[in-house]
């Protein structure tokens, strides 16, 4: 007889763990099935987020943002430091010290919680068995009355582009390079192309970024895209629109890139090539022929809005799903899903759901955009407020970008908030609050704000949309 859950989470990603602590929590016995291997060979919880994802990458931002400020930032508050170096030896180990500390303290957490946790590729067999297939090939078959599918995402490889993890890399490679590249060319200026481009610039390489879309961050408001395209070009990443990789071709130490823009073919030689062009729903080898479950046309686990698959005692949550592919709307769908497994009211809102790019400046938003509401119909109105007229952000010598607030013409209530400019993946926060609260622009604006603080340009913002901002012209 295969030992019996009350629920088993297929992947320890930020969706899988969080639903299984939850389900823990809630009483039922729990167990959590996982196959990541970390760098140390060993099993490591956390999923893509914890060890080639959102952690590391933090980490590494934050590292070549302290070099990078020596030579850009101290200067104007009368520091200099004569001779800094960056030892990537270091630079990269307190990256993957910060992945070993929180890679293991999920396990910690499964231990508290009592979630048992086993290491292995699980697949989903009819009737809510889970087989799974340790590393060396050994099978065991558990069952549960609910299963939930936390499968996560992987990168999409290019055809003419294939990772060798060496000179063509992944979000993966690109954490782990053993010296800063002299030339690295990025593919896709999306959230991870931008990011990573951004560490390596700071620490010296030359970016060049090839994106095939021709507007620059299209998902974010066009407004904060135009600022942050003007910081992004001062920093010196070398942002190419409306061109398209055809062609890449490892030759001895270096790669070269044939792309494609309105004027016809192109070619770069870069050292190091880091393809950034999205991610893809990962259930190779997750589920047996006859689950029922289905897959939509991106390959994603089709869910309703309950995360529920259809199957009987199935569901599936975070980047296997439709929605964002963000670490937090995937935690929280794990939260819901094990609530709602328990027989509570779970609770997630994918229209709240704010969205950060960890960039210098730092971009947030959360909501619909300008254009949205244009193409939808929707009477809005707008307000916006400069981080140049916030004291602190001055003081801080980072007064760069804008809070932009969009509220509906008639009832006020906010409908999206766009951000670029210092510390704006914190100020999110509050907008998603009061968005969740179905709040008002007139709401954030009688709300005290301390002074001088980053959070007065959210207020301000939410003055401006009735054109009653203190510090600027209205
Ligand atoms: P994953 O984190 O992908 O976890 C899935 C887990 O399931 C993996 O461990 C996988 O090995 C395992 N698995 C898959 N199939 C099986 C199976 N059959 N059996 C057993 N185990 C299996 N998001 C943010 O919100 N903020 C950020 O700052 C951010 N930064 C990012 C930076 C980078 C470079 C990248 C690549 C991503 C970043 N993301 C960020 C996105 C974030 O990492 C994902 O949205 C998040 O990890 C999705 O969580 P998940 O649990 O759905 O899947
Ligand atoms: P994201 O999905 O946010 O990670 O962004 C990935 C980006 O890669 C998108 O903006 C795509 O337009 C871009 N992209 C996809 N394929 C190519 C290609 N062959 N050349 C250049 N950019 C690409």
């Amino acid at each position: 007889m295969s030992e019996k859950f009350d629920v088993i989470v297929i992947g320890a990603g930020p969706a899988g763990y969080v639903a299984a602590i939850r389900a823990a929590q809630l009483g039922l016995k729990t167990a959590c099935v996982d196959a990541f291997v970390g760098k140390d060979g060993k099993q490591a919880l956390g999923g893509t987020c914890l060890n080639v994802g959102c952690i590391p990458s933090k980490a590494l931002l934050d590292s070549s943002k302290q070099y990078y400020n020596i030579a850009h930032n101290l200067p104007v508050h009368g520091i200099t430091v004569e001779g800094a170096k960056v030892d990537l030896g270091t630079f990269i180990g307190r990256k993957d010290k910060i992945v070993k500390q929180f890679t293991g303290g999920i396990g910690q957490l499964f231990k508290a919680n009592k979630v048992t946790p086993f290491f292995g590729k699980g697949k989903l067999l009819k009737g809510n068995e889970v087989e799974i297939t340790g590393n060396d090939g050994s099978k065991q078959t558990i069952s549960a009355t609910n299963v939930i599918l936390a499968s996560g995402s992987v990168p999409i490889e290019l055809p003419f582009a294939k990772f060798d993890n060496k000179f063509i890399v992944d979000n993966a490679g690109a954490l782990d390079f053993t010296e800063v590249p002299k030339r690295l060319g990025v593919i896709g200026a999306g959230v991870i192309g931008l990011e990573l481009g951004s560490v390596w610039k700071r620490l010296g390489s030359d970016v060049t970024v090839l994106e095939a879309l021709p507007d620059f961050l299209s998902v974010a408001d066009a407004d904060i895209a135009k600022i942050a395209a003007k910081e992004f070009a001062k920093l010196g990443l070398n942002i190419k629109l409306g061109a398209k990789l055809t062609k890449a071709e490892i030759k001895k130490n270096e790669v070269a890139l044939t792309y494609e823009d309105k004027d016809g073919a192109h070619e770069l030689v870069v050292d190091k090539l880091l393809v950034a062009v999205g991610r893809r729903a990962y259930t190779d080898g997750l589920l047996a022929d006859d689950t029922g479950v289905k897959l939509d046309e991106r390959g994603r686990i089709v869910v309703d809005e309950h995360n529920h698959t259809g199957v009987n005692g199935v569901w599936a949550i975070g980047d296997a799903v439709r929605g964002p592919m963000l670490a937090h709307k995937g935690s929280e769908e794990g939260v819901a899903v094990a609530e709602w497994i328990a027989g509570k009211a779970g609770h997630i809102n994918l229209d709240t759901v704010p969205w950060v790019i960890y960039t210098e400046p730092e971009i947030a938003w959360a909501g619909k955009t300008e254009k949205q509401l244009k193409d939808e119909g929707v009477p809005y109105k707008v307000g916006t407020f400069p981080f140049a007229a916030i004291g602190r952000a001055v003081a801080m010598n980072e007064a760069i970008g804008q809070v932009k607030m969009l509220a509906h013409a008639e009832t006020d209530r906010i409908l999206g908030v766009h951000m670029v400019g210092p510390g704006v993946s914190e100020l999110i926060a509050e907008c998603v609050v009061a968005m969740e609260f179905k709040g008002s622009s007139e709401d954030l604006a009688r709300i005290v704000h301390a002074h001088p603080t980053l959070s007065e340009a959210v207020h301000e913002a939410a003055l401006s949309v009735d054109k009653r901002a203190i510090h600027k012209g209205n």
